[in-house]
């Protein structure tokens, strides 16, 4: 059964697993939730230890073929487009490397011509030999184009459905090949055939109400940690913000909630990666990555600046 045939069947079929987070995400006094986070915590320790992974986002362009109401980058908006060059991308790369990162995520818009397979593949290629992991966030593709950029040396996949509910997707996603819902939902799939070993999905924070979103990420957690067993998967909970363009989030979600659903992933999913934004809570951050790790070790974690490397693979 494809993962769109059990989403669309949630509302009357819930696994158990997923039965067991809808109950963990409902209302809980303090004291529950208390419970929850220390289970949490001993969880993250058994199978994390006391370690963070950082990694650094790299903006490849800005030109987008989509309309998405929520996204000051969308087609109809009328900024200023760039696409860097590959020796701009380098520069940009080296800077992130002399700040310490070795795990790097290339973001880009959805444009076929500017943010082509080839010019994704280039660009991995040529940060291969200075980042240890390189991942990936652009529009969705095919299985062989995946492959060619895993073969250019990337490892890891992130592609966000945004919002599990096909009428609201519908609503938000005015224009563009993201219209195709079911596409984008198999995307870590696909992703998973070609070759990348990490996986990431989430969905924004603030198109409909969270606990239905956070239902039905689980649902899809539970199906990939299933289908692509072999990749590590992740996961974000993006809150949105105001955008170019006039967009205002419809729903919130509190920090008392958004603790209790990061509690309720790690005690359902207790090897799932969760992905923290530093701009949680601010819309920019102006912290340097040495003061986020000063930050992280003066609270007892191990900022971890690298964690793979191809050589081992190649023993
Ligand atoms: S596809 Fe991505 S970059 Fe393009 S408008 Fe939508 S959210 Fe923004």
């Amino acid at each position: 059964m494809s993962f769109a045939e059990t989403l669309d069947n949630l509302a009357l079929t819930k696994s158990a697993l997923v039965q067991r987070f809808e109950d963990l995400i409902s209302p809980k006094s303090d004291h529950e939730l208390e419970a929850m986070a220390q289970a949490s915590r001993s969880l993250t320790l058994q199978n994390f230890g006391r370690t963070m992974r950082l990694f650094a986002p790299l903006y490849l362009s800005n030109e987008c073929i989509n309309n998405c109401r929520y996204c000051g980058f969308s087609r109809d908006n009328p900024i200023l487009r760039v696409t860097l060059e590959v020796d701009e991308v380098i520069a940009e790369a080296q800077h992130l490397a002399r700040q310490g990162f070795r795990q790097i995520l290339l973001v880009a818009g959805e444009h076929p011509k500017f943010v082509s397979r080839d010019y994704l593949a280039e660009c991995v290629r040529s940060l291969a030999p200075d980042f240890s992991s390189i991942s990936i966030e652009v529009g969705p593709m095919e299985t062989e184009d995946y492959v060619r950029i895993v073969e250019a040396g990337a490892e890891g996949l992130v592609v966000y459905q945004e919002t599990y509910n096909r009428g609201v997707y519908a609503e938000m996603h005015t224009a563009g090949p993201k219209r195709d819902f079911n596409f984008r939902l198999d995307c870590a799939e696909r992703g998973y055939a070609a070759g990348f070993r990490r996986l990431g999905i989430g969905a924004l924070i603030g198109l409909s109400r969270w606990q239905d979103e956070a239902i039905a990420l689980a649902a899809h957690l539970e199906y990939l940690f299933r289908h692509c067993w072999q990749a590590q998967i992740t996961v974000s909970l993006p809150r949105l913000r105001p955008a170019a363009g006039g967009f205002r989030p419809l729903f919130s979600i509190t920090d008392r909630e958004l603790a209790q659903l990061v509690c309720a992933l790690r005690i359902v999913f207790p090897q799932l990666g969760i992905v923290l934004s530093t701009r949680e809570r601010e819309i920019s951050d102006e912290r340097s990555p040495a003061e986020i790790a000063a930050v992280l070790r003066r609270r007892g974690l191990e900022p971890v600046w690298k964690d793979w490397d191809q050589a081992l693979c190649s023993a």
